[in-house]
């Protein structure tokens, strides 16, 4: 039977990106060696490197005097990095769920934090609005999806300071203005590759700017001067990116993926209204994720939730547990999730009605 995969992350890939990265692990670019035991510097590898980071550019219009790069350690050390870098003496924090918080607490190593509006309150279901940023802050920083919650912020916040954003769960899904940013960081593991690569682009003017001393590896301009090859790359999950980097150009773009992005999402969030059994995590229709879509089983329904969980796992749905903080299901449709897979889902939840 066909498994549909709609894991958080690590998750999907485009099939494309598995298969010539199942080629290189056994002979990279005509070397008759692994991807995984060539130098980092050789020229096969040099050449990985300078497309990926070139491919970023292109696609995401990234204008002159930002720097893209390849690390490692995950979103989570872009949360000590980013103000480790560009935080002066204050910087605020939109809270949208346990990303921002862990990013919030390392910001708070660094100087005076600002919360400028959270939305605990309703166990972060919806993007608060309306707050204000203090002027004298280093940056705002918010978490452009959150893929715990199904919560997605549907334009930038229109702020006076700098934005840092985490886009680990939505990067590539839709076209966003890199100009009003410092900086922008991505795990690969959600819609780009392997875990193990972080994407990073940084505005090379915000750097160079902090009065304290920032050691050698945490420092951005270290990876910039070095290429991304300060230290040893992950090469194998750069060489995976790639691919996707490529499948992503070949198919259009990021304004491609945003309109297939709008039209698979309304698949499974029609399904969802719909459906008797199932209700949304998230009221607010704009603040819907497109790239993680959380439902429970509505309130008269409640006691269906493990049937329906097994139900959907007969029928190949891998995946689809909802995170531990919100509960029910999670359905993460990234960029590479084919539309056929949602109807498959949408599909089992119809049965499983009728059946009901
Ligand atoms: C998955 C995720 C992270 C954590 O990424 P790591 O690469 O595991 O550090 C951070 N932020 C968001 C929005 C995520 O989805």
């Amino acid at each position: 039977m066909k498994k549909h995969n709609f894991y958080a992350g690590p998750s999907i890939l485009p099939e494309i990106t598995k298969e010539k990265t199942a080629e290189a692990a056994m002979n990279f670019a005509g070397t008759g060696l692994s991807v995984m035991e060539v130098s980092h510097r050789s020229k096969e590898f040099v050449a990985v490197m300078d497309e990926a980071q070139a491919l970023v550019k292109e696609l995401l219009n990234v204008p002159e005097g930002y720097s893209v790069l390849f690390l490692q350690g995950g979103a989570s050390l872009q949360f000590l990095m980013a103000p480790y870098n560009l935080m002066n003496k204050k910087s605020a924090y939109l809270n949208t769920g346990v990303w921002a918080k862990k990013a919030i607490k390392e910001a708070k190593f660094f100087g005076e934090v600002v919360e400028v509006a959270s939305s605990a309150d309703a166990n972060y279901n919806y993007i608060p609005t309306g707050y204000t940023v203090p002027a004298d802050a280093s940056y705002l920083h918010i978490t452009t999806n959150n893929t715990i919650y199904g919560t997605q912020m549907s334009a930038e916040p229109q702020v006076d300071v700098p934005l840092i954003g985490d886009m680990s769960s939505d990067i590539f899904s839709r076209p966003i203005d890199v100009a009003k940013y410092d900086l922008i960081y991505a795990g690969a593991q959600k819609n780009l590759g392997p875990s193990g690569a972080t994407l990073i682009i940084v505005k090379d003017g915000a750097l160079n700017k902090m009065e304290r001393t920032i050691p050698t590896i945490l420092n951005y301009q270290t990876h910039i001067a070095s290429g991304s090859m300060f230290n040893t790359p992950s090469t194998l999950p750069v060489f995976a990116c790639l691919q996707t980097l490529r499948w992503l150009k070949e198919n259009g773009g990021v304004e491609a993926m945003e309109k297939t992005n709008i039209e698979k999402a309304a698949i499974l969030y029609d399904e969802i209204d719909r459906n008797k059994l199932f209700a949304s995590t998230v009221p607010n229709v704009e603040d819907r994720s497109k790239m993680n879509v959380t439902f429970v089983m509505t309130p008269e329904y409640a006691e269906l939730e493990k049937e329906f969980m097994e139900f959907a796992t007969a029928n190949g749905m891998i995946g689809i547990k909802g995170h531990r903080s919100v509960g029910g299901f999670r359905a993460s449709i990234y960029n590479a999730m084919p539309a056929e897979s949602i109807k498959a889902l949408v599909a089992t939840m119809q049965e499983f009605e009728k059946m009901k």
